[in-house]
Parts: structure tokens; sequence; C-alpha cells
């Protein structure tokens, strides 16, 4: 019998299923049960071809559209995703293996709330009116053209419309495509997005490995890329886009920073690193890997993070009782593992987990290392995984430079009951996406993404819209042209 997680084909084109079965088959597995639940094939050239012909019709239609009748149809795809945020949760679950407890509430909601704030803002995208005495400068706000979008497996819906959301709104088409862990949910983002009205072509989506994502970048039919991945992977898209001038957006990887201070409020600040390191099994871009734990506080806050850590639920992820759930892939469980040796060979202070847990499924225990110093490969690398490291400090200067020393610059957390030093030591980070006594709270309202080697431009707020969007400016003059001869 067909798994009900298997979709009705591949791709999702010119507002329809297509399937084309001279592709590379890409298996998609349950990470619970291991179990093969559904088969995509990789889109051949003719696929890539189909999806950008179409995306390059469509636009011409869409961008003609007035902003409101666009936002329009982002808000009804919102409503949609709400009604039918359960099953989209059951299917985020079968395609990660993430629990329905995390499901349920953070990624067909996130999708709805950037479709729902996109689709308000759409019809405000305007441009200005300079005055120049007589004469005068207008701009007009235009959309780019076709947008490639490439997600990650980490949020494969959330991914799918924060990036199809303020791309739809401005007036772009866009060609998605999931990564091959993940290929479920972006078809239903598509199919639900046509439902809601979208004319056929504005948005597509099409399966494959790097190797489909490289064709679409350098394709000449395209004029931004928006990825998220790693910064191996951003480099290489990134260079590839710029050979042709085309707009990225590069969402990438991070070893953020978590700071908590002596006075901070223990519980809070514990409760930050476990959503910091071990939501969605560590597998977030934006974790706080580093823990740096000024040395005042330090076994307090290690005992009580063991404690509550050892509340996690690890299980079936679709019982909603089920706080913690397996790697996504085999693969990315035995990456994890590697990284857990390592720190237990370069001698970190094993405080909880350190070993698959005993029961089927992907699972890494959560785990903690205590005693981790700066030149630690812990320290040092996105491990992706659920495994937090907690660095001791004795002063904000030297957490400060600490924390700093680094290629990436996603994100950064200070937890402090002094404000003013809260402010000053956020001021001094290097980070994109920051956090004041929390962690990783990431609302569309707000701008995410990171400095350094953690990306370029940003995600979700008004911020997207310039990253989605080029500006026209026309100088009218009302006198006489005067010229030198
Ligand atoms: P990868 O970098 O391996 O892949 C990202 C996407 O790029 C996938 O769809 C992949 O396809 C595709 N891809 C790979 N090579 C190329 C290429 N040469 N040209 C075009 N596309 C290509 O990342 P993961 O999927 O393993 O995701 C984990 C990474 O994503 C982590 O580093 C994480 O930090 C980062 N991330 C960043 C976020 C952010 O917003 N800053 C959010 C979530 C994750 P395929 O996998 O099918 O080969």
């Amino acid at each position: 019998m067909t798994h009900p997680a298997q979709p009705k084909a591949s791709h999702f084109i010119n507002g329809e299923y297509v399937e084309d079965t001279g592709g590379t088959p890409i298996p998609v597995i349950y990470a619970y049960s291991g179990e093969q639940i559904a088969t995509v094939y990789a889109a051949t050239p003719a696929i890539v071809d189909a999806a950008l012909e179409s995306a390059k019709a469509g636009q011409k239609i869409w961008a003609k559209m007035s902003g409101t009748e666009r936002g329009r149809v982002l808000r009804r795809a919102a409503d949609i995703m709400r009604e039918r945020n359960y099953d989209l949760s059951v299917l985020e679950t079968y395609d990660t293996g993430k629990p329905m407890q995390e499901t349920l509430v953070a990624d067909a909601t996130s999708g709805a709330d950037a479709l729902e704030y996109f689709g308000g803002l759409a019809g405000s995208l305007t441009g200005e009116h300079i005055p120049m005495g007589e004469d005068w400068v207008y701009t007009i706000r235009e959309a780019l053209g076709v947008c490639v979008g490439i997600g990650a497996w980490n949020y494969p819906t959330q991914i799918a419309c924060w990036k199809g959301a303020p791309a739809l709104a401005c007036g772009n088409s866009m060609v998605f495509k999931p990564s091959e862990t993940t290929p479920l949910c972006a078809l239903k983002v598509a199919e639900i997005l046509f439902e809601a009205g979208l004319p056929a072509g504005v948005y597509n989506v099409v399966q494959g490995m790097g190797e489909v994502g490289g064709a679409l970048v350098t394709d000449p039919r395209v004029d931004k890329v928006s990825l998220t991945g790693s910064v191996p992977t951003g480099k290489k898209v990134y260079a590839a886009a710029a050979a042709d001038m085309k707009h990225v957006t590069m969402e990438l990887g991070g070893k953020s920073p978590m700071i908590v201070f002596d006075d901070a409020d223990i519980d809070n600040a514990v409760g930050g690193a476990i959503n910091g390191n071990f939501y969605s099994s560590g597998q977030v871009c934006s974790n706080g890997t580093r823990v740096f734990v000024q040395k005042g506080i330090k076994e307090k806050f290690l005992a009580r993070l063991a404690e509550r850590v050892g509340n996690a639920v690890l299980g079936d992820p679709m019982d909603e009782a089920t706080s913690f759930g397996p790697m996504v892939t085999q693969n990315q469980m035995d990456i994890v593992m590697g990284y857990v040796e390592k720190g237990k060979a370069e001698g970190a202070r094993l405080i909880c987990g350190g070993k698959r847990a005993d029961m089927d499924g992907f699972f890494i225990e959560p785990t903690v290392f205590a005693d981790v110093t700066d030149d630690m490969t812990i320290a040092r690398e996105e491990i992706f995984g659920p495994v937090m490291s907690v660095l001791d400090f004795d002063t904000e200067e030297e957490v400060v430079a600490r924390a700093n020393d680094t290629e990436f610059g996603l994100s950064a957390g200070v937890f402090t009951k002094d404000f003013t030093r809260a402010h000053r030591v956020i001021g001094n980070l290097e980070a994109g996406s920051c956090f004041i006594n929390s962690y990783n709270d990431a609302p569309v309202e707000a701008p995410f993404g990171g400095v350094k080697a953690s990306g370029v431009g940003r995600e979700n707020s008004k911020e997207a819209i310039k990253h989605f969007s080029q500006v026209k400016s026309v100088y009218v003059r009302m006198g006489d042209v005067e010229a030198a001869f």
C-alpha cells in the first residue's frame, strides 16, 4: 500500500504536479522507523527547463497584478495552511523526524505567518517622490524576476515559505528546490498557493541534489538565488551566482555564542541553552552551541542543566508527549556521533548523553560537554546535532573576544540582569540575529540572518523586501535641457 506521505508526483510546475521517472530516484526515509515512505525523482534537464520557462512566463502575469491582489492570494494561502496545520505537521514529521510537539507549532504555522505578513505588506510596496525644485525624482520598487530558492532539510515547510512569501509579495516568481533529504513539504506549499489563486508558473518545486541546484543557479533566466545551507555550499552557490551578477541571499551555518553572566536567572539561562541546543534535536542553524558560563555559577548551571535535560522525552515523534526526536538521517547521526567522540577524545567533560539512544530511529541522546576550551573541535565546527559545549569565562572583555573568534556570525545571546551590560555586550558581538535573556525566537516581524561567513542578506521582516526587489529611479525635468554645445 502506498504510504500517505507519498506525493502525487515529484515536481510541481506551472500549477500542476509533474512526474519524470527518468531522473535519479530519491528515497524518502522516515527517521524514526528507518522505513522508506516515499520516492521522488531528481529533476532531469527537461524538468528544470520546464520549471524555469513556467516561472518566466508566470512572473510577467503576476507582476502586472496589483500588490493588494497578490497579497490576497498569499493571505488566503496562510489561512489554508492554518486550517490544515495538523496534516501539514504530520507530513513535516515524516519528512524530518521532528516530533509533532514541535511541528504542530513551528512549521506550517511559521510558514503561514510569513505568507500572512508578506501578504499584508504586498499592497504597500511603493517607491518615493523626491522633490528637486521644480523637477522631481520618483522611484519604482520593481520585482527582480525569477528567483531560485534552495532549502536545507531542517525546516522544509518554513524555508519554502520564508523564501516564497517575500519573493511573491514583490512580484517575483520562484523555482524552489528542497533538500533531497526532505522533498515532501514544499510540494504541499506549492499546492496550497495554487489553491489560494496563484497564477500558474509563479511558484514551482523541482527535486534533486546539488547538481539540480547548480543547474538552477547558473541558468541565465534566473535573477536571484536564495540559499539556506552550509557555509561550503554557500561559498559555491554565491560564486556561481556572482558570475552572472545575480542577486543572492545566503542563510548559512553558525557556531553561535550564548553568554551567561553570574547574575543571570539560572533557570531562564538553562531554558535558553536547552532551546538553543536541543530543539529539533539540535538541527538548527542559529543554535547557541558555545555556551559561555561565568565561573561563579558554572557548577550550579551545569547541575540544573543536567537535571532538566534528563526530562527530555525521546520516542515516537507522532506521539505529542515526545519532546526530542531522531536525527534526520543515519548519515547526520554518524556525523554528529563523530563529533561526540572527538569531544571525548579531546578531553571535554561529559555531563550527560554522549551516546546513541537505545531505541529504534536515528536517535542521539541530548549531550552536554563541560570544560570545553576554544581550540577543541566541538567548539569550532558546526555540529548540527544535540551537542552543547559549555565553556568557562571570567570577564566580559574576555568572553566577547572569545565569542567573536570564529568565522561564523549568525546568532548570539546574553543572559544577565544588568541591562546596561546586556546591550553593551550585544553591541560588541559579531552576529546578525541576537537575543537578550532569551534564545532562538524567530518571529516573521524580525530580520533574520548572519554576518561574516554565516550569510548575506536578511530573511523575514521588511528587510526581506529589499532583497527581493530593486529600485528604479526616474528623474523628471519640467524645464528645458541645458547642454554645453
Ligand atoms: P547543504 O549546504 O548541504 O545543502 C543545502 C542545499 O543546497 C540543499 O538543497 C543541497 O542539495 C543544495 N546544494 C548542495 N550543493 C549545491 C550546489 N553546488 N549548488 C546548488 N545547490 C546545492 O546543507 P544541509 O541541507 O546539510 O543543511 C544544513 C546546513 O544548513 C547547516 O550548515 C545549517 O546551519 C544551514 N542552515 C542555515 C539556516 C539559516 O537560515 N542560516 C537555517 C537552516 C540551516 P542536496 O542536499 O539535495 O544535495
